[in-house]
């Protein structure tokens, strides 16, 4: 037996209200959150589920205060009162999912401690900061932590402050609690499977390859996996494909044209070890283009990054190279000279692209506002919509708004069910489990959360492999069960090794 997926066959020739291309973070979040309204839902993913961005990113769950930052300085807002307006809006938006995440998905946060120093010639001062602290905090209403801090000058105690660049003249340094994501690719896992749960079709490595209208307002999809095709109608289809949401528009015949409605920037990150008083604290800054720049924490390590590059190769082959891992070494050392960052050993890497909004205008994209509806009507295509740039922190207001959105076009769906928020159980693997222990996980991700191979279990299924977790001993165990379970030869059992081994190199410069 090779596996224990279903046949894509079985699903020829059926309807489903909504069909959701990408199992990101906002396709799983909108597959949740459109089944939970009755609507009958098939989500479908061309890798493993939260593999794309989702699992690349940064990983800040954002108190909101960043963004209320002006470019140069705060008088702009009084010539740009809409711009002030719409950060206001992005930050009480950040403030509110904090707020929500942390209260509902906690075990899969952690708090980090983040300075800010404000230098002399930054356009905005300490008090300045000290409004903004008090407006999220307002925003916020007590639901998650900030712990807002200041102090004049560099006299904080925070440690990394001492190690920074041009200490003169550092006028300011605020120190406050920003929450990360321990685990975003459980997230959006516990959100596709909790839409399962409710009724809706969910398929990893199934790629949607053909999309073409059926009818005024209908959709056909061909999909494929490695054995079979298969075509599904659709009243509506939802594309959240990541950065590859202009190739998919352009799929539909007629639309091959059409001006891009997305722009990949590449963003990498770089994991090292810094000395033991450095953990939990982090820091932010600015790199020598003006760009942020962040040291944070990662359990007994650090990250550097990111980098910010605009990214035209393959899709599937965003990884981390030589000259991205260089330039964030420099800039970090340049940032804090005093450490040592340029002699460290790159722990790991990650590299992913963000969707960000396309803007004619702008070489980098329209960062700002998050999750831009782009409805296909416009290009006579109806029942069409695709959404860039939706982050990690607003993923439910997204897919609260798109479901809002659908229920105005196709009306009322079947009974509503109650969504689950709370974390999934799933069995506990550890790399000291015993034989029993580890047969029992393994055997739960592959038939119940559609794992396929050792990087899907490791890698997003459990958070091992991003806890460092992994050694050649127990990916051979984790091997040897997954193959006991599907019959595996020793010679397929070797391939799945060396896959792994390609995967993590390739993608995180983790030698195993
Ligand atoms: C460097 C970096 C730093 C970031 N920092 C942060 C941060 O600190 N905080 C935060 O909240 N966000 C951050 N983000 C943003 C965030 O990661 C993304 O905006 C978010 O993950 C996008 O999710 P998504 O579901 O839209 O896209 P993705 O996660 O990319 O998912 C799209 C999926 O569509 C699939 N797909 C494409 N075409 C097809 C097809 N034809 N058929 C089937 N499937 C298809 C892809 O395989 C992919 O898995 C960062 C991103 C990057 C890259």
């Amino acid at each position: 037996m090779e596996n224990l997926r279903s046949a894509l066959t079985q699903f020829h020739g059926q309807s489903f209200d909504v069909a959701i291309i990408g199992g990101g973070i906002n396709g799983c979040s909108a597959a949740q959150h459109l089944a939970a309204s009755g609507y009958k839902v098939l989500l479908v993913e061309k890798r493993d589920f939260a593999s794309g961005a989702t699992s690349r990113s940064g990983r800040i769950l954002h108190c909101g205060l960043r963004f209320l930052a002006p470019k140069k300085s705060v008088s702009e807002f009084l010539f740009a009162p809409g711009t002030l307006l719409m950060k206001l809006r992005t930050a009480s938006d950040m403030a509110v999912a904090q707020g929500e995440l942390y209260n509902t998905i906690r075990a899969y946060l952690r708090p980090m401690d983040i300075a800010l120093p404000i230098y002399k010639h930054a356009g905005y001062s300490g008090w300045h900061v000290d409004i903004g602290a008090a407006l999220v905090r307002l925003m916020n209403r007590g639901r998650s932590p900030i712990n807002y801090r200041r102090w004049k000058g560099a006299a904080s105690p925070h440690p990394f402050i001492k190690h920074l660049v041009n200490q003169g003249d550092i006028r300011s340094v605020v120190v406050f609690t920003d929450q990360q994501f321990r685990w975003p690719e459980r997230i959006a896992l516990d959100a596709c499977l909790n839409a399962e749960d409710m009724g809706a079709v969910i398929r990893n490595y199934t790629e949607v390859v053909k999309l073409e209208k059926s009818g005024k307002t209908s959709w056909k999809l061909t999909l494929a996996d490695d054995e079979h095709k298969a075509t599904i109608d659709a009243r509506y289809v939802l594309n959240l494909a990541g950065i590859e949401i202009d190739r998919t528009n352009r799929m539909v015949p007629g639309l091959d044209n059409i001006p891009p409605r997305v722009r990949a920037m590449k963003g990498v990150h770089v994991l090292i070890r810094l000395p033991e008083e450095f953990r939990g604290h982090g820091i932010a800054g600015e790199n020598s283009e003006g760009e942020h720049i962040f040291c944070l924490p990662w359990g007994e390590y650090h990250y550097l990054g990111p980098t910010e590059t605009f990214y035209d190769g393959h899709p599937d082959e965003v990884t981390p190279l030589d000259e991205d891992i260089n330039f964030i070494i420099r800039e970090a050392q340049a940032l804090l000279p005093s450490l040592p960052i340029k002699d460290a050993k790159v722990e790991m890497a990650w590299a992913g692209a963000r969707p960000i909004t396309f803007d004619p205008n702008r070489a980098k994209g329209k960062r700002l506002p998050f999750s831009i509806f782009h409805d296909m009507v416009d290009q006579g295509a109806r029942n069409l919509l695709a959404v860039t740039w939706g982050i990690i922190v607003n993923h439910r207001q997204t897919a609260r708004r798109v479901t809002q959105k659908i229920k105005g076009v196709l009306g009322a769906a079947g009974p509503g069910k109650t969504i689950n928020y709370s974390p999934r159980e799933a069995p506990v693997l550890t790399p000291t489990s015993s034989a029993a222990d580890i047969e029992r996980a393994v055997r739960h991700f592959l038939t119940a959360e559609h794992a396929t191979s050792a990087v899907d279990i490791l890698c997003r299924r459990t958070p091992l492999f991003w806890d460092k977790a992994v050694t050649p001993e127990f990916l051979d165990k984790i091997v040897d069960t997954i193959g006991n379970i599907l019959h595996w030869s020793d010679q397929r059992r070797q391939a799945e090794v060396d896959s792994f081994a390609d995967y993590v190199w390739r993608n995180h410069r983790v030698e195993l």
